[in-house]
């Protein structure tokens, strides 16, 4: 059966073809293999036409012009022989350069995404115009998944914007809206929406007359113009700048300026066969599938609603919050930057006052200017409603309690506002550690509760765990889900439990940490460790970051919950005990100038550690890497075999969100995966004799057995 087509084609005028990208019963334009033959014998038609003045290509999708191409497809060609990748490119790339080529102009009208092989088609047009709308986005971010562009991106994009934008472009990965596009020559002409199909076909007829795209194309088939002291000099600041940001762990960027540093001298042909035989070399890499499998975690979390039954989730466009601390304060910006109302309050009033002016300030951030936008602050503050008066909070559809970590005060709490409400509101705590269950005994309806944790600083962290209880409802999941995902979060929905997902798995890390400690490794070895397995700061660093009296509280719960592997370090309360509680307090581990910046080490840390340490060891980098990260492979396949979450791939996204796992590794299952169950086996033999934490699990080891994979 032939595809449905993705394309139709119509005539704006007799001369004019309008190319309307559709593709059939789909979100988004994709460029699959099959849309590229459709577009191949569309433009077999089309090119040989004489008569024609203008190809405009545009998109009858709202918001998507292209978002790509087929990341499946992908995903199941990575064993494929080399020749065939460049095969692949090589037909893409031919196909595209063929609108640089035709008898007549091409014009891509782009208002919505225009993104990876989207944007090398646009890039192959002789001209381009950009909607003003913010959702027409112009990207290259086939770096994030370990790659380049494929289709002659990284040949013609430096031809038309010049090599350093392109280097910009192409390296980092973030998309541009119309009017960085404009400043870069990248358009011709930048529109109102309503005015781009007009605009197109006054762009076709003002090139017919005036030629320019005839000169444009000569110029922009030749070697680039640039001297080769310009050419060091860019290659050399790019480079360092790179180098920076990926730490070495993410080899696309940098393979993309040296295909493009490597090309500028040819014509665009070769420099195109250049970018296909590079493209073929990341392809299919470690990295390239981890980062792969990445993009197809957070696709998956896009789409779970949650729960498996089906069940509608409520709209929430008014919310309640309790507590305007820290957490109730960043949970209130996040809904408020989304247009939601928050009615706010707290037993303090200048906690509330402070928690109000924090909001405000916080979702009326300009990233421009780095501070406050007055106008947008005027425009959201009526959203706000801060208040003492508990009844005015019996509209809300949705009320989170996020006041202090103590049982009690939260439960008597719920006894004042259960009476309150509808009886569709779900009730919700933000609670770290204390177990959903609980807090729900006294409710009236204990299944319009659930937990909504979020991660701090809730601006930054995407993480959120939707904590179902004994008695929660899908219905009340399902809503948690939906209010997280519409203020711009990732939810991953937990079974309760001990430490939830993120601390229970962090935990055993962390403590393993000191216990390294304890045996005379270095501190400086054991952050290197960590930070050269992907992580953004060494656990140490995370200890003061996060603050000790906390986590010698974390430690106290997690090792009431599972005595015979997590165990209570001497570490953490001597140095409680010594007042070095961290970054807050100006010294943790490390030392802190006004409680800010950087650590620096140290020496007075010695006394509190020299009674502690028990022997004097040595470990190479991998040794240390196995003593942090195989306790915490080990807890997952506890969290597993327990179902507390209902996939793997919530595991390793949660991680990735939550801790900054490096998605470079993919996931900790993934990466656990991509060792096998056998290997890692046969790493935690040496290491049993530490004790329970160090025993394969039941699951590891049938998965050894069986050649099984987490992801099955
Ligand atoms: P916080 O101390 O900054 O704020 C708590 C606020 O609650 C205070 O302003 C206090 O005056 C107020 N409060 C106390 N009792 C109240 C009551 N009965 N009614 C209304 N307000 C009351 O604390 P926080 O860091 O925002 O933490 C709040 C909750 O979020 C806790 O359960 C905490 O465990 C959880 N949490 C904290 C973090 C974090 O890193 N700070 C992260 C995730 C979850």
């Amino acid at each position: 059966m032939a595809d449905a087509p993705a394309a139709r084609l119509t005539f704006a005028e007799p001369d004019i073809a309008v190319l309307s990208l559709d593709a059939p019963d789909k979100g988004a334009n994709i460029l699959s293999l099959s849309v590229l033959a459709q577009l191949e014998r569309l433009l077999d038609q089309l090119q040989p036409r004489q008569d024609l003045a203008g190809l405009i290509i545009r998109s009858a999708k709202p918001g998507i012009f292209i978002a790509g191409a087929d990341i499946r497809e992908f995903a199941a060609s990575f064993d494929v022989p080399k020749q065939q990748t460049i095969g692949v490119a090589t037909r893409g790339r031919t196909l595209f350069q063929r609108l640089s080529k035709c008898p007549f102009v091409t014009v891509a009208a782009i208002d919505g995404i225009c993104v990876g092989g989207g944007a090398e088609l646009a890039i192959w047009c002789d001209r381009r115009i950009m909607t003003t709308s913010d959702r027409a986005q112009f990207g290259f971010p086939e770096v994030k998944l370990g790659l380049f562009p494929g289709w002659g991106g990284t040949a013609r994009t430096p031809r038309i914007v010049g090599l350093a934008n392109a280097v910009e472009l192409i390296t980092g990965g973030e998309s541009i809206d119309g009017r960085a596009a404009a400043a870069m020559g990248l358009t011709s002409d930048l529109v109102d929406s309503e005015r781009l199909d007009q605009a197109a076909v006054a762009l076709v007829r003002a090139e017919q007359t005036s030629r320019e795209y005839l000169a444009d194309r000569q110029r922009w088939s030749r070697p680039l113009d640039i001297s080769e002291t310009e050419l060091a000099f860019l290659g050399a600041t790019a480079s360092a700048y790179i180098q920076q940001q990926t730490k070495g762990q993410y080899p696309a960027p940098l393979a993309a300026l040296e295909v493009m540093l490597g090309s500028a001298g040819l014509d665009v042909e070769e420099a195109g066969r250049q970018e296909a035989e590079a493209f073929a070399e990341l392809f299919g890499t470690p990295i390239n599938r981890a980062l792969i499998n990445v993009f197809f975690l957070m696709d998956r979390n896009k789409k779970d609603p949650g729960v498996e039954a089906k069940s509608s989730p409520r709209p929430v466009r008014s919310l309640g919050v309790f507590g305007a601390g820290i957490m109730g304060s960043g949970i209130s910006a996040a809904a408020v930057k989304r247009e939601i109302a928050v009615t706010i309050t707290d037993t303090a009033q200048p906690a509330l006052a402070a928690g109000v002016k924090n909001i405000l300030e916080e979702a009326s951030y300009n990233r421009q200017t780095g501070g406050p936008d007055v106008q947008r602050m005027s425009k959201i503050a009526p959203l706000v409603n801060a208040t003492t008066v508990i009844d005015e909070f019996k509209s809300c559809e949705l009320v989170i309690e996020a006041v202090v970590e103590n049982p009690k005060v939260k439960q008597d709490l719920y006894a004042r506002i259960e009476p309150l409400l509808s009886n569709e509101t779900v009730l919700a705590s933000n609670t770290s550690a204390i177990s959903i269950g609980r807090l729900a005994e006294g409710l009236k309806r204990p299944d319009r509760f659930c937990g909504i944790h979020f991660f701090n600083p809730v601006r930054k962290m995407p993480l959120v765990e939707v904590i179902r209880g004994p008695k929660t409802s899908d219905a009340t999941v399902a809503t948690a889900v939906a209010f997280a995902k519409a203020i711009g979060k990732s939810p991953i929905v937990v079974n309760d439990g001990p430490g939830f997902l993120v601390n229970r798995l962090l935990l055993p890390y962390m403590n393993e940490a000191l216990e390294l400690l304890q045996e005379g490794v270095e501190i400086k070895a054991i952050e290197q460790a960590a930070k050269s397995f992907g992580m953004p700061m060494g656990p140490i660093t995370l200890y003061d970051v996060v603050g000790l009296d906390t986590a010698l509280f974390a430690g106290q719960v997690m090792h009431e919950a599972f005595p015979d592997r997590i165990g209570q370090s001497a570490v953490l309360s001597a140095m409680v005990k010594a007042g070095r509680l961290g970054q807050k307090a100006g010294r943790g581990f490390f030392s802190y100038q006004d409680k800010q910046g950087r650590g620096q080490s140290d020496p007075s840390l010695a006394e509190v550690l020299r009674p502690l340490v028990r022997k004097q060891v040595k470990l190479s980098e991998e040794e240390i890497v196995a003593r942090l990260f195989l306790p915490m492979v080990l807890e997952a396949t506890r969290v597993l075999d327990e179902q507390k979450v209902r996939d793997p791939r919530d595991v390793d996204l949660g991680l990735i969100y939550g801790i900054g796992f490096p998605a470079f590794k993919g996931g900790l299952l993934f990466w656990a995966d991509t060792l096998g169950a056998a290997k890692l086996v046969e790493m935690l033999k040496p290491l049993e004799p530490l004790g329970p934490r160090y025993q394969a699990t039941a699951m590891l080891l049938s998965l050894a057995n069986s050649g099984g994979r987490f992801y099955g």
